[in-house]
């Protein structure tokens, strides 16, 4: 059931309004990144369950989608353009060797 971003963006926001969170204030989805963060940390602090990470990591997903329907992003138009940009930015020097990265 693989799905793309602005799939999983819209299955968010039909959650969202069917189940009345839809989210009206951008410094609320804000600390709810910054929470949600803290909680990745703490899971990986604390060695918790796969699961729960996976969990974990989906709520600060959950919550970047929810900031940029909020703001208008589109997220996999924006990725695609970034990653282009990182592209063309200049190497201080050639990589010939990618473990090297590693
Ligand atoms: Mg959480």
């Amino acid at each position: 059931m693989s799905k793309t971003i602005n799939e999983l963006q819209r299955l968010m926001v039909d959650q969202l309004k069917r189940r009345g969170f839809y989210p009206k204030d951008e410094t609320e989805v804000l600390l709810r990144i910054g929470e949600e963060v803290g909680e990745v940390f703490e899971a990986v602090r604390e060695k918790q369950s796969k699961d729960d990470l996976n969990h974990e990591v989906v709520d600060v997903f959950w919550n970047l989608l929810r900031l940029c329907e909020l703001k208008g992003i589109d997220l996999e138009k924006a990725f695609i353009e970034k990653l282009m940009i990182n592209e063309k930015r200049p190497l201080p020097k050639p990589v010939t060797d990618i473990s090297e990265n590693s």
